[in-house]
């Protein structure tokens, strides 16, 4: 047998810095996250490292000529976490602030929502940082497409396929299944979901992420014993989806009370008007400046008296600093991380009950494969039956991760990471490692 002097013995548990749990930042959340979840493993437990370090990270330079004849350099991200159970999956962020860390994290988080929901995929993200809104259409196309064709080695309707997120839509989308297909000859419509509907896109899928918040708020509340249709509301983020979401408890009887996004933060006690609220940041991009409603600091949203608070807008938004004032006895994660674990476990403490991103908003990863499970089959369902999927499989998964919360006495994110975690490690132990 061969002999290992002790001193180089292997050291299976050091992770490469870029890995490391020390490191601050979204990334090292994900690790604490798994550490927690850990214990309830069994004997799926040995396999645990998998978790712990991505399958495949891609950092890609994306060069293109502006539109002042000056050529400007963007960093590209695509990182595939684990692809254990399926392709990878998830969406592509364009952000001023993406880093890597984040692009790490929100694909680990991808790999738990998939297996969490039990869609066959893996979890993957990418991203690009560059503030959008800097560039004109003409620059926005050319660094999609770049962007496109250097992760054109890793992405494919069988690898790795990509979708909308913060800042990205349907018709970037549009551009990336293009470019993809330009660039292997012929059109490949699964390359990517949340595409225009007439382009092999799903109907539903535009509001699916909105539509699975509201379906599980629903069945939260009831569990503790709170009346959707005359709770009071607040939502940060009223795009996809905290707009859809607003306007869906809004039509259960709900009251929207407080409102806020990148344009400040609105409040009327009575209920905003939802239908309204929404044609005015459809025509002015925020919430800032709708009349019939009170303007309000953006540090008092924290404290607006409600009883469901929805953050669907970016990460780290509940603090240690303002978790302490959260009125809302249930918070509904719409965004991908907006909890810190420091406040997660204030609202633990103080009874409030955390509705997990990696359940709450798993609606649009739904229907996103329902959308390339229509793209194989270039067969195309009505939006009723879309909508009844998506209800059925949201209410499965939460039912789900109820009763294991209960039985372990765990936070829901908790529960919902052991639901996912075993379901991951499981495909792996079965696959076996190759070679
Ligand atoms: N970006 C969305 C998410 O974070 C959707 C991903 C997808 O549809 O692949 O879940």
């Amino acid at each position: 047998m061969l002999q290992v002097p002790s001193t180089t013995a292997p050291t299976v548990h050091s992770l490469p810095s870029y890995l490391n749990a020390d490191h601050l930042g979204p990334w090292g959340i994900f690790l604490k996250q798994v550490d927690r979840v850990e214990p309830y493993l069994g004997n799926l437990a040995r396999w645990v490292e998998t978790l712990k370090r991505p399958k495949r990270i891609l950092v890609v330079d994306v060069p293109i000529h502006m539109d002042d004849g000056t050529v400007r350099h963007f960093e590209g991200y695509r990182v595939q976490h684990n692809t254990s159970r399926g392709p990878g999956k998830g969406g592509v962020r364009f952000h001023q602030d993406v880093t890597l860390s984040e692009v790490m994290a929100l694909s680990a988080w991808m790999s738990i929502k998939n297996a969490a929901v039990n869609v066959p995929y893996g979890g993957a993200k990418g991203g690009i940082r560059v503030d959008p809104k800097t560039l004109s259409r003409g620059e926005l196309e050319r660094m999609t497409r770049r962007y496109t064709s250097e992760i054109g080695i890793i992405i494919g309707p069988n690898k790795d396929i990509p979708a909308p997120d913060v800042n990205t839509n349907e018709q970037i989308m549009a551009w990336m299944m293009d470019t993809y297909s330009m660039n292997q000859g012929s059109t490949a419509t699964g390359v990517v979901t949340g595409k225009p509907v007439d382009l092999g896109g799903s109907l539903g899928r535009r509001e699916a992420t909105g539509r699975g918040v509201f379906t599980v708020g629903v069945e939260a509340a009831k569990h503790i014993g709170l009346e959707v249709s005359t709770a009071r509301v607040a939502v940060q983020g009223f795009g996809n989806v905290g707009g859809v979401a607003g306007k869906l408890f809004a039509e259960a009887g709900a009251r929207v009370v407080a409102v806020q996004d990148h344009g400040g933060t609105i409040y009327r006690e009575a209920g905003l008007d939802v239908p309204n609220l929404l044609k005015h940041v459809q025509a002015t991009g925020s919430v800032g400046g709708f009349e019939g409603a009170e303007v309000i600091s953006n540090d008092k949203f924290w404290e607006v008296p409600c009883d469901i608070l929805i953050p669907a807008a970016l990460e780290q938004q509940i603090t240690a600093a303002n978790a302490g004032r959260i009125q809302a006895r249930l918070v509904i994660e719409g965004a991908n991380g907006p909890t810190t674990p420091e406040a997660d476990d204030i609202l633990h403490e103080r009874n409030i009950l955390v509705l997990p991103d990696v359940i709450a908003n798993a609606g649009g990863v739904t229907v996103s494969y329902f959308e390339w499970v229509q793209d194989f089959s270039s067969f195309f369902w009505d939006e009723d039956e879309i909508n009844a999927r998506l209800v059925r499989i949201m209410k499965e998964a939460f039912s789900a991760v109820w009763q294991v919360a209960q039985d372990n006495k765990v936070s829901l994110r908790t529960a919902t990471f052991i639901v996912a975690c075993k379901r991951i490690l499981h495909t792996r132990e079965l696959r076996g490692l190759y070679p």
